[in-house]
């Protein structure tokens, strides 16, 4: 047989594999996972640490279960530091993650494969070089997000987010919103979207960027949190923590960026659940 050939035939079956793989055998474990009940420790810990699942309607809370149910099965938790991941550790960082794709399909989260969770705020040494210079720079940060689909997330923040529901800060959702926004393949600040949605997200979110840095570069108090106003990225990740946490301020100071996410993420939050 020649080398040719040999190589057609290794190609031939590992397109098959791959295909077999995402069509077939996933779904075949999807379903035999979600026959499993949900176990009741693990509705104790959404009803504690995930406060807006509380609020949910019974055929959304089990909906949410459901993607916490895959989210925990597939994606391995690693603590960082000697910290130690236990159940409630992993249900309470899915349950935020999930509510992103509570009413999306859950292969949004198909890309992310591991949470790394550290007991605090993590110290991180960053060393880059142009060639001439070598600068290094240390940072402490709360989590982070890479597009080869790792969560980094810290859990005393986490737990501080889940006791502040409405404070228009939460780690977990700004973090996993990051992973969506990766999903084609650049970190741009917005997701994947076609057509009129695409447009009407481009239009209303580049005129609200601006009118946050125009509103920060004048020392007016801003709508959203200034962090937003780093880039386009990070506008999105601070706009989904004020979308879920703070909906219907803004839809007040915001009403055609909210649609924008409303349309996105297929809710809305403000007939789901109130501001504080
Ligand atoms: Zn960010």
């Amino acid at each position: 047989m020649s080398a040719a050939l040999v190589f057609a035939v290794f190609a031939v079956t590992l397109i098959a594999a791959t295909v077999f793989y995402l069509f077939f055998y996933r779904t075949w474990r999807r379903e035999r996972e979600l026959k499993a009940p949900f176990p009741a420790l693990w509705r104790q810990h959404l009803d504690s640490n995930v406060p807006l699942y509380r609020k949910l309607p019974e055929p959304l809370k089990r909906a949410l279960e459901q993607r916490v149910q895959l989210f925990v099965s597939e994606k391995e938790f690693y603590g960082c530091d000697g910290f130690e991941v236990d159940d409630t550790v992993r249900v309470t960082i899915a349950g935020h993650a999930c509510l992103l794709i509570l009413a999306r399909p859950y292969s949004d989260f198909d890309e992310v494969s591991s949470i790394l969770v550290y007991p605090d705020a993590y110290h991180v040494r960053d060393i880059e070089s142009d060639g001439l210079v070598v600068s290094e720079s240390h940072e402490i940060r709360a989590g982070e997000a890479s597009s080869r689909g790792q969560v980094v997330l810290a859990w005393k923040e986490c737990e501080e987010a889940a006791g502040k529901p409405h404070s228009g800060h939460n780690v977990m959702l700004h973090e996993f919103a990051h992973q969506l926004d990766y999903l084609d393949g650049t970190a741009d600040g917005a997701p994947p979207l076609e057509g009129e949605q695409a447009r009407h997200w481009q239009i209303s979110m580049t005129r609200a960027y601006e009118h946050l840095r125009h509103s920060l570069h004048h020392h007016h108090k801003p709508w959203l949190d200034p962090y937003g106003a780093t880039e386009p990225a990070e506008f999105f990740a601070v706009l989904t923590e004020a979308f879920f946490q703070q909906p219907g301020h803004l839809k007040h100071e915001q009403p055609e960026v909210y649609k924008a996410l409303q349309g996105y993420y297929r809710l809305d939050p403000t007939t789901l659940w109130q501001d504080a």
